[in-house]
């Protein structure tokens, strides 16, 4: 019998090709109807036989394109129209902007394959993309997402690029970024040095002046890297010389998953990582004969890799055939660069070329940077390309409007449109004012995206963070959240959890109930409310907030109390006269020495001591070097002593380092922290759920052990699986709490 339904899709179904599939399974099942993009999503309606029209429903949802994400399907009957075909039609103009953007997608197979298809009009021609693949978050204005709401509208198709984009048989059909050598952006090869600029073999020649050991810059999706030859220790040693970068390990794009192994141990789940669409950095082990120089990860065993995901990526992989050195284009701390003159100004001492296109990045976004432990848990470091942005359906909902602030360092807003909540991609450290211009520009451009007003805030409890700054600046209401409770609420909102859990929150820094620095915390907690139920011993940051990154004073200030124990008073002599003068006053007196709770400080202090190393120069530097020393074999561990305080004492672990070879003391620190989380589990996680939150736990190792320990303790426990543990996702526990408590 002939029937007539309508469809309502709702989720991520824009621009990623699914009217020409819902156009390809109503044609297969010789229905008649149409299908056109509205701001709620897709919306489709079909006339045929019923059975052929239950078949066509199975297919819609079951077997979506590979970029789609359906959230919700409203099916109705309707009544029967008599249409003779099915059309696409055009989008719905509406007041209402409700969609979800897709993050960019590397490269797909067919478009590689014709890539490199000398018989291919799109032959070499970088820029290729299709339905399934290419620029998405980054070339969109506002939605719906079609080329005239994209950076592309600037370009006139030709007549072949249109045929194919009118063709809904056609991969690219409504692609809305296609383009080829004819139509498309033009690629152009800077030379800063003679100031010569040339469309003409751009690549070849960005290769040329690598291969001589130059540094160069490569527009890519989200914005520049700079590229180099990672073999070549001379060039590698400049650019951290330029960068003043000392150590902090760059990125290296290797142009196949052979080339990777010769240089790293990678196994199933990294390598399904490096392969997928989203084509993150993967941080792998380094092979132990591993040749590259020393200086692209000084003391760590871990080397953080990636593929190519563009056609540029690919090509320039392929010239040079060798691992490169490819690091976001910026100054330390602050966003990546987008736009070419940008990049000349800000890094002509730097780079000596570059090659760029005019196709302008609206919206920055950085590499996305993943690490999994051995039994395939992925640990996200950074959500950004290819996984940014990332949408959410809150159990809980509000007629209010939210945008949610985030932190200080690695920030990222949320915002809640009365529907979805959506997290930004990390955007960096506010520290500079480009960071909080660039900041800024994310707020900007989702209330342009969303057609989003908030009409409520919520923020850090710090008073100092830009974040929190930004919001009393607007004259909106503000509801402000504890920083670790947010981490533990954006695990918690992340697994669906609606229940009181046993919350360990341990991070680097975040202002605290009492105004001291939490950072080793133990909550009892639900949605909407917790209690400290411990913590560790406070030691006193000599110097304040702002010496955090002088490590060697953490250890001076955990041991001064107890510097008539064996080894102490020698490790104390070791500082200058000087600086020994300042920090004792400033311990004795209390000047300018906050108290300090912080688990991330003790890695810190650790590293000091055991390395003697006396400062970091980026955030997580003392867990890469413990990892790197950690030890499978040792399975001792310091004393665990609890107060009556309830707060956990360590000063006993420190002057055990001082007599511990590093090796050990590595082990034993991180072994002590693991049996530390099992103890308190037996105390107080009996029938409650365990979430583990903040920066401490990216740290592989760590988690790892803790997992061995607790899968022999009958408890369910939480870790950050698509969300990272760090401060880029306070932005999402701020926003689980609001919408709990409203
Ligand atoms: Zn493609
Ligand atoms: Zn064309």
């Amino acid at each position: 019998m002939k029937t007539a339904k309508t469809y309502e899709i709702e989720g991520r179904v824009q621009g990623v090709g699914f009217r020409p599939f819902v156009f390809k399974i109503a044609c297969k099942y010789l229905l008649k109807g149409f299908v056109y993009n509205r701001s709620m999503g897709v919306y489709a309606e079909v006339e045929g036989e019923e059975e052929e029209i239950k078949k066509f429903e199975h297919e819609l949802q079951n077997d979506p394109p590979p970029l789609a994400r359906i959230d919700k399907i409203i099916v109705n009957s309707a009544p029967l129209k008599n249409f003779t075909d099915f059309k696409i039609l055009k989008s719905e103009i509406s007041p209402f902007k409700n969609t979800l953007i897709s993050p960019d997608m590397s490269l797909c197979d067919e478009c590689l394959e014709e890539m490199r298809d000398k018989n291919n009009r799109r032959f070499n021609y970088p820029l290729i993309n299709c339905t399934n693949c290419g620029p998405r978050y980054s070339i969109i204005k506002t939605v719906p997402y079609d080329r005239i709401n994209t950076s592309m509208s600037v370009f006139e198709m030709c007549e072949e690029c249109r045929a194919e984009y009118e063709d809904p048989r056609n991969r690219r059909y409504h692609a809305q970024p296609i383009s080829c050598p004819k139509c498309g952006p033009k690629i152009t090869f800077v030379d800063l040095e003679n100031g010569v600029k040339t469309d003409i073999e751009a690549l070849e020649k960005l290769a040329e002046a690598i291969k001589s050991g130059k540094i160069a810059a490569l527009k890519g999706m989200g914005g520049f890297h700079i590229i180099c030859d990672a073999q070549n220790s001379a060039t590698v040693k400049l650019l951290r010389e330029k960068k003043r970068r000392p150590s902090k390990p760059f990125a290296i794009l290797m142009s196949s998953i052979e080339m990777a192994k010769k240089y790293c141990d990678i196994t199933s789940f990294e390598k399904k990582a490096l392969l997928s669409r989203e084509s993150p950095i993967v941080l792998v082990r380094k092979r132990e004969d591993c040749t590259l120089s020393s200086d692209i990860a000084p003391h760590t065993d871990k080397l953080g890799i990636f593929l190519s995901y563009t056609g540029l990526l690919v090509r320039i992989a392929e010239l040079l055939d060798r691992p490169l050195i490819a690091t976001s284009a910026n100054i330390s701390g602050e966003p990546i660069i987008t736009d070419g003159k940008e990049l000349e100004n800000k890094l002509k001492d730097i780079i000596s070329s570059y090659v760029d296109f005019d196709r302008e990045i609206i919206n920055f976004s950085d590499d996305s940077v993943v690490q999994f432990t051995d039994k395939g848990m992925p640990i996200f470091l950074r959500l950004s390309r290819g996984i940014a942005p990332n949408s959410f359906l809150p159990r809980q909902n509000s007629s209010k409007k939210i945008l949610s602030l985030g932190a200080h360092q690695k920030s990222s807003i949320a915002i809640y449109d009365g529907k979805n909540v959506i997290l930004s991609p990390y955007i960096g450290d506010l520290d500079s004012v480009s960071s909080v211009e660039a900041y800024e520009k994310v707020i900007e451009n989702f209330k342009r995206f969303y057609d989003f007003r908030p009409e409520l805030l919520v923020c850090d409890i710090h008073p100092n963070y830009a974040s929190s700054m930004w919001a009393r600046r607007q004259n909106l209401p503000i509801v402000s959240v504890q920083h670790h409770y947010a981490h533990i609420l954006a695990v918690m909102f992340e697994h669906g959890i609606d229940e009181e859990v046993l919350g360990i929150a341990w991070d680097g820094t975040g202002l605290g109930d009492d105004r001291s620095v939490w950072g080793g915390e133990f909550f009892v907690c639900d949605m909407k409310s917790y209690r400290r139920v411990f913590t560790f011993a406070p030691f006193k940051l000599l110097g304040g907030e702002k010496s955090v990154k002088n490590i060697k004073r953490i250890a001076f200030s955990i041991l001064y109390g107890h510097k008539n124990q064996e080894g102490v008073a020698k490790y104390l002599d070791s500082f200058s006269k000087d600086e020994r003068y300042l920090l004792e006053q400033s311990y004795e007196k209390d000047i300018n020495a906050s108290l300090c709770h912080s688990v991330g400080r003790l890695f810190d202090a650790t590293a000091a001591i055991i390395l003697g190393l006396e400062n970091t120069t980026y955030d997580g530097e003392s867990g890469l070097m413990l990892e790197a020393l950690y030890d499978k074999n040792i399975k001792e561990r310091y004393e665990i002593v609890i107060n009556e305080k309830r707060e956990i004492e360590y000063a006993n672990w420190f002057i055990g380092m001082l007599q511990d070879e590093p090796r050990v003391a590595a082990s034993k620190f991180i072994n002590t922290l693991s049996a530390l989380i099992v103890h308190i589990v037996r105390k107080q996680g009996k029938k409650r759920k365990v979430v583990f939150g903040g920066g401490v736990f990216q740290n592989r190792t760590l988690v790892e052990k803790t997992v061995e320990l607790l899968e022999g303790e009958r408890v369910e426990f939480f870790f950050a699986r698509t969300i990272s543990s760090n401060d880029s996702s306070i932005a999402l526990g701020q926003m689980a709490y609001v919408l709990n408590i409203l």
